[in-house]
Parts: C-alpha cells; structure tokens; sequence
C-alpha cells in the first residue's frame, strides 16, 4: 500500500502532522520521535505528540536521519519545550551543527517556510538556534526502546556524509531519509545522491538487502506491504539509469555540468510538474548530483 497522509501507520508508530515532512513517532516504552521536520512544525508535532503519548514530556529522544533543515528543524524548539529530552545522531551530523556556517544555513532555507506558514506557530519561538547532540549513534548499533522496540543504526551516506538510517526488524520497517530517493507525484523516483555516486549506491545496496514490510521515506510517502517490498529495488534501477542520463548529457554537452542541469530542470521539473521541491533548493541538489556523477568517473 502507498499511503499518502499522516496518522496511524501500524500500532505504536505514528506519521505526524504532515506526509510531506518526515516525523515519526514510536509510542514504546521510551517513546521516540525519528526526524523532525522544518521549523515552523513544532508547535503541530508537539500538538499531536501530547495527543499520542498523553503528555509532551514523556517524549524521551529524538533520533535524527541526517542534518538537513527538513529533518532537523523542530529539534530545537522539541528540546525547548521537553525537559530532558535527548538527541541522538550520527558523530558527522553532532559537528555539522556545531558549526556556525551549518546553523546559518538550516536558519536561512527554514525562513521561507517559517514566511508561509506563520499561522501554525503565532509568537512561539520555533526557530533554529544551533544544536546540541547528546548521542552519538554508530553502525551496527542496536537502540533498544522496550517492549520489542529495537531497532539498528546502519550508515547509508552518499545522499549527505553524516546519513544513518533505521531499521527495526521486529515490524521490518526502515526509515531511511533520501538514502532511497524521493518518489514525485507519479511515483517516478529521484535518486538523491548529492554526496557522493558511489556511496549513495553501495548505502542502497545495504538497504536492499534487508527485510522491508514498511518504508517511511523522507517525504510524501510510506510504503506497506508489496510496495515496500519491491522499492529499493526499483530506486537503485532509478539511480543507475539516472547516472546513466547524466553520463549522457554530459558527454551531449561536451562535459558542461551547468548545461546538464538546465536540460534534467527542464524535462523532469518545468515539463512534467510533478516534483514537489521549490525550484531553489531543487536546483541546488540537482548540480549537486551533476557534480557527484561528473567525479564518479
Ligand atoms: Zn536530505
């Protein structure tokens, strides 16, 4: 099954407030949130947290993907509003946000966002003001919550250097961040490799290899059943036939990766229109991922 809106995924695990923003709640016996969304969702999350859980403090740890602004965003305000709360990421994510330039720039992408949706936070201060990880999570680490609430730590970097991803056995579920691509409005997959190629390739080899009944992927979607099944699959196909397009027009234009942008915009953003990312932030990933096959020769 592909499901399209937050809620209720099996019992205990919970999308919260909004599909398009990863926020995953598991209500164990140390009840854990995985990712955190942009910003201004704070107030949403912490809503339907206390909705979940009975009360907003018994939230323990939030368990963090990777640091990008759409994952991280909420943590801060998350750590304001509980007591106690722990963070947990990869060692590589802990520096990210420890430096100034990283802060900034999660500040600088969340502001059009914050611009948009002023409604749903009103005078609250959900802003990002820099990030303090209380744990680092290693490779092959196994995070017990209670009650067969388990789940492994598994590095999958290429989409960023710092990308972890979750995998609890007990349910078959993985929550992966973009390490398995962002399937658009006609569920075609972008394969989001804006580290390194070979990396992101070898991190979806790792993931393709595990048991998956369920698949919470970074935005829009989560996949149940034989559409869990069958995904990673198809997005590592994706990924190779994309490499495969850039190669292409690399070679089409004489190796200017400027132009290889503009063509890929054209055909898979302005043309089709079923890529749900800003043309901003779109853009700036797409030269990422020039780039990353241009280098992976
Ligand atoms: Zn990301």
């Amino acid at each position: 099954m592909i499901i399209q809106k937050a809620g209720k995924i099996v019992e205990g695990l919970y999308a919260l407030a909004d599909i398009d923003l990863p926020a995953w709640l598991v209500a164990a016996p140390t009840p854990s949130l995985f990712d955190a969304g942009i910003t201004f969702m704070g107030p949403s999350y912490l809503r339907e947290i206390r909705q979940t859980l009975g009360d907003e403090k018994r939230l323990r740890r939030v368990f963090i993907t990777h640091a990008h602004f759409d994952h991280a965003g909420t943590v801060p305000y998350l750590k304001r509003s509980i007591p106690g709360l722990e963070v947990a990421a990869s060692r590589l994510a802990a520096d990210i946000f420890k430096k100034p330039n990283a802060v900034n720039l999660i500040r600088s992408l969340s502001r059009d966002y914050e611009e948009e949706h002023k409604t749903l936070f009103g005078s609250e201060n959900v802003f990002f003001d820099g990030l303090e990880v209380d744990r680092i999570l290693e490779d092959g680490e196994t995070v017990d919550l209670g009650a067969g609430w388990t789940f492994r730590v598994i590095a999958t970097p290429g989409h960023t250097r710092d990308g972890i991803s979750f995998y609890f056995p007990g349910i078959k579920a993985l929550i992966c961040g973009e390490a398995a691509g962002v399937p658009d409005r006609n569920f075609r997959i972008h394969p989001e490799f804006l580290a390194s190629y070979r990396d992101y390739v070898a991190s979806l080899e790792r993931l393709a290899a595990l048991d998956v009944e369920i698949i919470m992927l970074s935005h829009h979607y989560v996949l149940t059943g034989e559409d869990a099944r069958g995904y990673l699959k198809k997005s590592l196909e994706s990924t190779f036939a994309f490499s495969e397009r850039i190669r292409q027009y690399l070679a089409d234009s004489g190796g200017i990766q400027e132009s290889v942008v503009q063509r890929i915009f054209k055909e898979d953003h302005q043309d089709t229109g079923a890529i749900q990312q800003a043309e901003r932030p779109y853009l700036i990933n797409l030269a990422a991922k020039v780039k990353a096959v241009a280098e992976s020769r």
